[in-house]
């Protein structure tokens, strides 16, 4: 294995300092309240205006949503329902007799609130309401707030509020950053304090979630977005370079990589993603130059099981294989947040509307966790219950197991309920 090019830095090196910046931010929220949270949506998102959304301007936001692009988001939102669905059938509560009399069960309870961080700084990401927001309805959670940055003058973008609108936000807030996610956590803006914040997010939305955690749930910590692509040598370098280049442009630190057991290939594709790059609208290209150079790897292979163990130790967020044989690769890989099989499929139909969330876990999480699905937004608990001969053996092995460990207390709430069901017997 060897890299034709190599990352200059990493996601990590690009996070110094904003630790700091954000601490200090949700602490000032979590004093000010209201009032410093508005102060940060002035001088960060320059609005002064309301921060919660009312139902006459989510009806003026729908008006101004071309019919066309309205039936996309119906038809995104339809495909993402469709598969949080199925994945809300696939949890189950069970009961099971352990011992005679002994019963016991677990249930799967949907947290009370959420809270959905809908990203949009540099991108109108109309995608990431629907993708939050409709899973955590599907789960059953009774209470969804979600908010994203406003823009100077016009609030959130008219096609974000009519997605967030539609798929069943109950509050929307016009706040972006750290201080939207300290809305909700805090509850500030007639909000409930949220159970659970999700959603992605930049550098300063990812750092207030991950020091939010504890107080509230999070789906993930979730750091600039990612991706790698498998080819072999019976790919289309176009479309792996088209691949590439469109991963790279969510954002200058969006690390890609190309495994490749073809050099003639992985060249083309190195020969083609600047060219590519150079035709993206300014602001596209600035992000995709800088990820493309700074982050980008690729890897020449020796073999396919080669490239899936350099894939396993990535862990990417999105992973795509364009190469023969996908069976083999769907049962072969282990770590990565979304897989895409196939050149028939892309990543980005995958962040836009297929149905499989596309809130997923970055920057190597793909090793313990998956991404966003209904069971992130459900708690699930346990319960039990006995008869009464059900509790004598579990009373008598409770009582000796909690003298043995010292714990008095614990041992004689065993004992009484043994002296009280079988007041005749004598227990050692
Ligand atoms: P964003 O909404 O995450 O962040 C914008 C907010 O950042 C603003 O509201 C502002 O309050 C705050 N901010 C900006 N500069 C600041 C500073 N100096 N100090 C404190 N706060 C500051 O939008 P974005 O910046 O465009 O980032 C979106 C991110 O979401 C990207 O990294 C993208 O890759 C990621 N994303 C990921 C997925 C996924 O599924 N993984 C999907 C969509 C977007």
């Amino acid at each position: 294995m060897i890299y034709l090019k190599k990352a200059v830095r990493t996601a990590e090196t690009d996070q110094q300092g904003v630790g700091e910046i954000v601490a200090k931010m949700l602490a000032e929220i979590a004093a000010g309240g209201e009032d410093v949270a508005r102060r940060y949506a002035r001088e960060l998102d320059k609005w002064s205006g309301d921060i919660v959304v009312s139902a006459a301007d989510r009806v003026a936001a729908a008006a101004l949503v071309p019919d066309r692009l309205k039936a996309d988001i119906q038809f995104a939102h339809h495909n993402v329902r469709r598969f949080a669905e199925a994945q809300r059938a696939t949890i189950g509560d069970f009961t099971i007799e352990i011992l005679p009399g002994l019963m016991a069960g677990q249930k799967q309870i949907p947290v009370s609130a959420a809270g959905c961080y809908v990203p949009g700084g540099r991108y109108s990401h109309v995608a990431s309401a629907i993708m939050t927001i409709t899973t955590a309805k599907v789960a059953g959670v009774p209470h969804i707030a979600a908010c994203s940055p406003p823009r100077p003058g016009v609030g959130i973008p008219p096609a974000i509020l009519y997605a967030m609108d539609l798929c069943g936000a109950d509050v929307i807030l016009s706040m972006g950053g750290v201080q939207g996610v300290a809305a909700m956590a805090n509850g500030l803006f007639g909000l409930p304090k949220a159970d659970i914040l999700v959603g992605p997010g930049n550098q300063y939305v990812a750092e207030a979630k991950r020091i939010l955690f504890g107080q509230v749930g999070i789906d993930m910590f979730a750091g600039p977005t990612d991706s790698m692509i498998l080819a072999d040598g019976k790919a289309d370098a176009e479309m792996v370079a088209a691949d590439l280049v469109g991963q790279a442009e969510h954002g200058y630190n969006s690390p890609v990589w190309l495994a490749c057991t073809d050099r003639a290939l992985a060249e083309r594709v190195m020969d083609l993603v600047p060219r590519l790059i150079a035709s993206l609208p300014t602001l596209n290209r600035q992000s995709a130059e800088a990820a493309w150079e700074d982050f980008a790897e690729v890897i020449l292979c020796d073999t396919a099981e080669e490239m899936a163990a350099v894939a396993d130790q990535v862990a990417p967020e999105h992973l795509h294989v364009q190469a023969e044989d996908l069976d083999w690769w769907l049962q072969r890989l282990r770590s990565y947040g979304s897989l895409f099989l196939g050149e028939e499929t892309t990543v980005a139909f995958g962040d836009k509307t297929s149905g499989p969330n596309h809130v997923l876990p970055t920057s190597g999480a793909a090793r313990y966790t998956g991404g966003l699905s209904v069971h992130k937004f459900m708690k699930t608990v346990t319960w039990q219950r006995a008869t009464r001969d059900g509790a004598r053996p579990l009373a008598e092995a409770t009582a000796r197991i909690s003298r043995l460990e010292g714990m008095e207390g614990h041992a004689r709430s065993a004992d009484i309920r043994l002296a009280k069901f079988f007041p005749n017997e004598v227990f050692d």
